[in-house]
Parts: structure tokens; C-alpha cells; sequence
């Protein structure tokens, strides 16, 4: 992955009525040095994130990306981010991509220790080729995620369902996964309930019933799995959030692991069990998740 750009914003610098936005961010070398070592970002992971997809130029779903990262601010105690501050700045940093994919992250942090205000910034970087695991399909582990399905309800200071920048358990799953011989994890409940991917929504049909786990199970709302739902509706299919039990991922008639950079992977075995892979309908997905989509 290869930076292409960079910007800080100043979120202190947000007042609804100005016009101004360029005036409130300034474009910086991703090599930094950037940000103060006091970072609680770097040092608690303490921030929340977006990762959007931007194709051929074309900066995919900003408005669901800033809904859930308005959303992850209000869990994590976070000053609200301003949607037009951040629609500026995205459309600044977006100038930077050429043809091909692109992943632009968004992220605030609670900033410096003591400091004044949240830190922000915006990076763009060339997306990882994800051609293979588009066409061929994922290989993947259940791992036992530690709670029961009824955990969000009890402990709202686990923060889940916000996307925050803590994500060393999610890689150190990915590692799991691989020491395993698959290629990506899917994270279950203790009382064994699909919960999501690392970075992935699990999508699984079932003959023209098209079903994810609700996001009342406290995981992330994916903008790709809302995007695709309503392109399946549109063309007929039913969608539904619900309780998925583990054993449905080996039973369905297709599962796909869906994000908004990697997009729709079909998963081609779990635990070692192969499960069939509808190569054609996941390429007729995958170009619609291609297309531009706002
Ligand atoms: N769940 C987790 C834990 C993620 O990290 C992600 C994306 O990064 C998703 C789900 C999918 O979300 P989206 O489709 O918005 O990329």
C-alpha cells in the first residue's frame, strides 16, 4: 500500500456557518512527522475510524461513512464530528486519486492528553489488489469472540458497534486465522452466533432470502452490506437482520464476507468444510459495489 496523500483538519475550527472549509484543514506529508508523540490515538488507540473505498476518483458512500463515524463519536464520548468540514476535506484529499482503487481513512482522535482538542486527519493510500479474493473466495475460521449475544445490552463501556481505532484484536484474529491455513476469521459469540469478520460483514443467502447478523449483536452497521441490500432489494430479493447460529455459515447456499475496500468475498470453506461459491453472482455484485455509489 503506497500513501498518496495526507491533510489535517481542525476540528475546534467547525462553526456551522462558515464557507470557508479549505481554511480548516492543510495538506501534510504522510511521512510525517505529522501528529505529537502525546497522541492518545497512538497511545490508548483511543479515536475512531472509516476506511472508504474510492474508485476511479469516485469517493464511495461518504454519507453512510460519516453517519457511522458520527455514530462511533457518540459511543465513544467524542465531540460530533461536522459533516461539512469532512465533505470538504474529502473532496479535497479525493483529488489526489487517479484511475484504479484507492482506500481514504478518516480518523478522529480524542487528541493529545490534556490537549484542547480532538485530532483529525485524512490519508489516501493505493488499495491492496483484491482480485483473488474477490473471484476465488476466503478461506475462513470461526474464532470465539469472548461474549454472549446479549453483551452490548450490559455493557455499553465495551463501546461495541463503534469503530474505533483499537483494532489489535481484530488483526491478532487475522493472524489466528492464517496460523490456522485460512485466509480471514469470522468472529462467533460465546453462545455460538455469527457475529462479523475482523473487517468484514457476514452476508449469507438462502435461496432468495438474503440474511446478516442484526447490529444489535454489537458490530459494525457495514455500509457495504446496507449498499448491497438495497441493490438486492431493488432487483427482488428479501433482506433481513437477524440471529444467525453458527451452523447456518456451513448450510446457506452462499456467504460472503462484504467491506467497503475489499468489497464482496465469497467464502469458499469454513473450519475446513467447503461451502459453494456462486462465482458468476458474486462478479455481478462486485460490479455493482464497483459502480459509484453515493
Ligand atoms: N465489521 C468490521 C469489524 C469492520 O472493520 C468493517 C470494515 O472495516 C466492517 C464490518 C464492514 O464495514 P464497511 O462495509 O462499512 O466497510
Amino acid at each position: 500500500m503506497a500513501w498518496r496523500s495526507a491533510l489535517l483538519l481542525d476540528p475546534a475550527a467547525s462553526d456551522d456557518t462558515r464557507e470557508d472549509w479549505d481554511a480548516t484543514f492543510r495538506v501534510v506529508d504522510p511521512d510525517g512527522p505529522v501528529l505529537p508523540l502525546g497522541e492518545l490515538s497512538a497511545q490508548r488507540g483511543d479515536g475512531i475510524f472509516e476506511s472508504l473505498g474510492v474508485v476511479d476518483g469516485h469517493v464511495q458512500e461518504v454519507g453512510p461513512h460519516l453517519a457511522r463515524l458520527a455514530r462511533s463519536a457518540e459511543l465513544c464520548e467524542l465531540p460530533a464530528p461536522n459533516p461539512a468540514q469532512w465533505r470538504a476535506a474529502i473532496a479535497r484529499v479525493a483529488t489526489e486519486a487517479g484511475s484504479g482503487e484507492y482506500v481514504m481513512k478518516l480518523v478522529l482522535s480524542r487528541g493529545v492528553e490534556q490537549g484542547p482538542t480532538p485530532t483529525a486527519w485524512i490519508t489516501l493510500a493505493t488499495a491492496p489488489d483484491n482480485f483473488r479474493s474477490r473471484s476465488e473466495g476466503v478461506d475462513v475460521v470461526t474464532l470465539d469472540r469472548g461474549y454472549a449475544l446479549d453483551a452490548p445490552a450490559h455493557a455499553p463501556w465495551l463501546q461495541l458497534g463503534a469503530k474505533t481505532l483499537s483494532y489489535g484484536v481484530n488483526m491478532a484474529a487475522i493472524r489466528e486465522a492464517q496460523r490456522r491455513g485460512a485466509d480471514d476469521a469470522v468472529f462467533v459469540t460465546t453462545d455460538e452466533f455469527v457475529l462479523e469478520a475482523p473487517t468484514a460483514s457476514v452476508v449469507l443467502r438462502v435461496g432468495d432470502r438474503f440474511a446478516t447478523p442484526s447490529p444489535a449483536a454489537g458490530i459494525l452497521h457495514g455500509t457495504t452490506q446496507l449498499s448491497l441490500f438495497s441493490f438486492l432489494e431493488a432487483r427482488g430479493f428479501s433482506t433481513a437482520y437477524e440471529t444467525v447460529p453458527v451452523t447456518d455459515l456451513t448450510t446457506a447456499d452462499a456467504a460472503w464476507l462484504l467491506s467497503s475496500v475489499r468489497l464482496a468475498a465469497p467464502i469458499r470453506s469454513v473450519d475446513g468444510t467447503s461451502v459453494p461459491v456462486d462465482r458468476a453472482f458474486t462478479d455481478e455484485l462486485n460490479a455493482y459495489l464497483l459502480s459509484p455509489r453515493d
